[in-house]
């Protein structure tokens, strides 16, 4: 199938072949079609799918259609110069990265876009909002400070997009989402896309779309197909020592490293800089100077290797990348996958590297049961696991270890469905298996799920963010005595 019989216009078909895209992605070949009839969708799709084309383009030209119809005869400029399409980003690269692709796209017949996020100067984005941009690509902090100072006017939004939605709730987002959502005129189309979907998500979506057609392209559990994924086990302490001579060995040449923490992603930079590795840190501390500066040393190839956390990692947006390396594996599944998914984008290959201690055994098991797949293993010659040390429980880097804030009286339980720990009030039960996760409310304090063994009452709080790492933590450490497959709850079971 080509790009002409999704209903793009010629100038838009002749941009995706400026591009080089010779055919349309699934995501793209399902999701365009619905998005130029006006509808409103629901897309499962994760990063490196083509998930921006989808619904870049196809907004372009919904924009295009409405500015003809506004033009004067004499084809002269529209008369209306407001924000039309709004898209919501989790973080500062992704919404840089999508407004990067609205000019891409927008290439042969631009419309004027902003990209609107914090730590930078407010006034550019306050000048470039005045000067008429139609196409708003914001993380949400930032856009709700340009709505209080007045900078910029929603009331005439025709398209909202929310990119990567889940991980803006993961992120705390889910409030000022609801604030912006509630500035924007009631007719408007959404699009919600979002690589998985939680109970979180589809609350939101119900909420928000108004039967919405949906696209499914990345089945939970689903890492990309062509990349090569590997598990290294290898001793705690002997980690950097082993990714360094994986470099200096050429077994690996550029990677994006994946540390679970920023203090982590520091330190192993610099580390790997005493190596003689030429390597850069990026994560959430960083200014956008130096967060761009890094990127750029990577993509470049002046740094090669680039150390990232989660969260600072998504979005950024790096042809061919041939390897993502796990240093430290993630604390839940749908983050390897989005790990794995920066390598093998868009048809090329790639190779996905884990490098798992003793400590790692159950966040390893966790993530081969998400993808319903064993990971290869291979153990580096030199780099044997020492059989005889124990495991600990996860740490951070500087030695903390992270313990659950639990209040007292109160137990965990990892409720049916995905590695949510709520705190429970002495007495009360969670029923295994209560089919699917109970509905999640909003509330004063935040997102509640109802206990569905208890009917309404009472509500369980859901975790919230920067609280993943206690609940990871809160699972025992992986047993590898043998004895006993059960050590660990799965899903449901309640730890005492
Ligand atoms: P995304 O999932 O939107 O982050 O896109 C991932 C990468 O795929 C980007 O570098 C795009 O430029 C590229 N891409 C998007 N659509 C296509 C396509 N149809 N063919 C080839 N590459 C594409």
């Amino acid at each position: 199938m080509s790009f002409d019989t999704l209903g793009l216009t010629p100038e838009l078909v002749r941009v995706v072949a400026d591009e080089g895209y010779t055919q349309p992605t699934p995501v793209q070949r399902e999701a365009i079609p619905i998005v130029l009839a006006g509808r409103d969708l629901v897309a499962t799709a994760q990063t490196g799918t083509g998930k921006t084309a989808a619904f870049v383009l196809p907004l372009l030209q919904r924009l295009h259609a409405t500015a003809d119809a506004d033009r004067r005869p004499a084809g002269q400029r529209p008369v209306r110069r407001s924000v039309r399409a709004l898209v919501l980003a989790p973080t500062r690269e992704l919404a840089l990265q999508v407004e990067e692709a609205v000019r891409t796209y927008g290439a042969r017949r631009p419309i004027q876009s902003v990209a609107i996020y914090g730590g930078v100067g407010f006034e550019p984005q306050a000048r470039a909002l005045r000067a008429g941009a139609e196409i708003v690509v914001a993380t949400p902090g930032r856009l709700l400070d340009h709505v209080a100072q007045h900078t910029i006017d929603l009331s005439r939004v025709e398209i909202l997009v929310l990119d990567e939605a889940d991980r803006m709730l993961d992120m705390g987002f889910i409030r000022d989402i609801r604030r912006v959502i509630a500035m924007l005129p009631a007719r408007r189309q959404n699009l919600l896309f979002s690589a998985t979907f939680p109970g979180e998500i589809r609350e939101l979506a119900a909420s928000l779309l108004d039967r919405p057609s949906s696209v499914d392209v990345s089945p939970p559990g689903t890492a990309a197909e062509l990349v090569e994924q590997l598990v290294i086990p290898v001793d705690r302490e002997r980690k950097r020592e082993l990714l360094t001579h994986l470099v200096r060995s050429g077994r690996i040449g550029q990677a994006l490293v994946f540390t679970r923490t920023k203090h982590g992603a520091n330190r192993l930079a610099e580390l790997l800089s005493r190596d003689g590795i030429r390597a850069a840190a990026i994560h959430g501390n960083k200014s956008q100077g130096q967060r761009i500066r890094a990127l750029d040393d990577f993509k470049e190839g002046r740094a090669a290797i680039l150390v990232a956390t989660d969260i600072a990692a998504r979005g950024i947006d790096i042809d061919a990348l041939p390897h993502v390396v796990n240093f430290e594996m993630p604390l839940v599944p749908e983050d390897y996958v989005h790990r794995v998914g920066r390598t093998g984008r868009a048809g090329t290959g790639g190779e996905a590297v884990s490098l798992v201690c003793v400590d790692e055994a159950g966040l390893l098991r966790d993530v081969e049961r998400h993808l319903r797949r064993q990971i290869e293993s291979e153990v580096v010659p030199g780099f044997e696991p020492d059989r005889s040390v124990r495991p600990e429980p996860i740490r951070r880097w500087s030695g903390t270890t992270v313990r659950p804030a639990r209040p007292a009286g109160h137990r965990v339980v990892h409720v049916a469905t995905g590695h949510r720990a709520v705190h429970l009030p002495a007495g009360v039960h969670a029923r295994p298996g209560a089919g699917g996760p109970a509905p999640v409310v909003p509330s004063a304090t935040g997102l509640h799920r109802l206990d569905r063994a208890h009917g309404a009452a009472p509500r369980l709080p859901v975790a919230l963010p920067g609280e993943r790492l206690a609940r990871a933590a809160a699972r025992p450490a992986p047993d590898r005595s043998g004895s006993s497959p059960e050590a660990r709850p799965s899903t449901g079971r309640i730890r005492r």
